[in-house]
């Protein structure tokens, strides 16, 4: 158990260390960020900023001798420098797991050997190694580079045979994988939180989401999702497994693929908090980033009951192209907005988001809709 009062280390400044840090303080926490930029999200929020690269070990030395527990805000933290803070303080997630989530093909080989149903995948380090695979598997594929993947980057469909060379050119001819293109009825997550408290482990999940991604990244997060029981159980099995397997402290996204017929396949998992998360943040009775501070410090578990039907949408930086209104939006009742303080803002980059609640999630989804049109 890590008291209130003690500090904990994040590496990364962005957006979820900063709603983790909202969060956190309220619960009596300090904490120490290790961020490139001295305008990261969390600047204005934190108790000290170490301002290095995600990959510096020497700033995740600094910072582990520095804290009580250390976390991170994003997947792409080496996972030797986890390693070695680990030999100095408690860290979360572990570098097992980083190590087995930070490369794609060790993803999926991880999921493979827990018999968690995902799509079809083939390792790729050549030309011919894609040629190979599409002869498997058949079109469309969707070619991945193996780490440093987010939002769609390094990633490139295949459509037609033509397109292979292209593809591999397009991701800089890394190492990657081949998987088969799911034709999915629909994309939802899981966020649940591991955690042991007196050595006796505690599983929450907040209610599956519903997402609509736009160019790769994700739009709009509906709660609840629309699926009835079966499908909403299926995936919380899937999700209490890949915590389980990896023996999991700490809040984790996991993205899945609901197919046409009803099938529940494992897309990717996020081990820290997600953007389809967001939700949670006024939306159930814990939010997510409570939730992560409540697992890595040994806390019990928040209850993650949805306290209505629930829309959130992302901001990109692309709407502050011509200047933006938020007038509309902050009038409108039962609508929250949430802004992250990043600058510049730049297209494609996430700079706040907001939730709409109302008793029918049809009408929450219309009125979000009509606001960020307005936008
Ligand atoms: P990822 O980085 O793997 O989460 O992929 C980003 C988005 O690309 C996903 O949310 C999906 O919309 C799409 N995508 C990724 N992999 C596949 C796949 N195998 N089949 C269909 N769509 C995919």
């Amino acid at each position: 158990m890590i008291a209130p009062g003690s500090c904990i280390g994040i590496i990364g400044g962005g957006q979820l260390a900063r709603m983790m840090i909202l969060e956190g303080r309220k619960m009596g926490y300090r904490f120490i960020v290790v961020d490139p930029s001295e305008q990261c999200a969390s600047a204005a929020i934190v108790d000290e900023l170490i301002i290095d690269k995600w990959s510096s070990l020497n700033a995740a030395l600094t910072l582990a001798k520095k804290c009580d527990v250390v976390t991170v805000d994003t997947e792409h933290v080496p996972w030797q420098s986890i390693q070695a803070m680990e030999e100095i303080t408690h860290v979360f997630p572990s570098s097992m797991v980083l190590k087995n989530i930070q490369d794609r093909l060790a993803q999926r080989q991880f999921l493979q050997n827990q018999s968690i149903p995902q799509t079809a995948f083939y390792n790729v380090e050549s030309l011919d190694d894609i040629h190979a695979a599409m002869d498997e598997m058949g079109l469309p594929c969707v070619l991945k580079t193996k780490t440093s993947g987010y939002d769609g980057k390094g990633q490139s469909v295949i459509r037609e045979l033509e397109d292979a060379l292209f593809a591999w050119e397009k991701i800089g001819r890394l190492p990657a994988i081949i998987e088969k293109f799911v034709d999915f009825q629909d994309e939802v997550s899981v966020i649940i939180a591991r955690t042991k408290v007196a050595c006796k482990v505690q599983v929450s999940i907040y209610p599956i989401a519903k997402n609509l991604h736009y160019k790769h990244i994700l739009h709009k997060t509906v709660v609840p999702s629309g699926y009835d029981g079966r499908i909403e159980e299926k995936c919380k099995a899937l999700a209490m497994q890949v915590v389980d397997a990896f023996d999991y402290i700490g809040v984790m996204g996991i993205e899945m693929f609901v197919t046409k017929d009803g099938e529940v396949l494992v897309n990717e998992l996020a081990p820290r908090t997600h953007n389809s998360g967001h939700f949670t943040y006024g939306g159930c009775m814990t939010s997510q980033f409570e939730q992560h501070i409540r697992a890595v410090t040994g806390q019990a578990l928040g209850a993650t009951t949805l306290l209505s039907p629930i829309v959130m949408v992302n901001l990109l930086g692309d709407l502050w192209d011509d200047g933006i209104d938020f007038s509309k939006l902050v009038q409108t009742p039962h609508t929250t907005l949430h802004l992250y303080g990043k600058t510049p803002p730049q297209k494609g980059r996430k700079m706040g988001h907001f939730t709409v609640f109302d008793a029918e999630v049809e009408k929450a989804s219309a009125i979000a809709d009509d606001l960020y049109n307005e936008l």
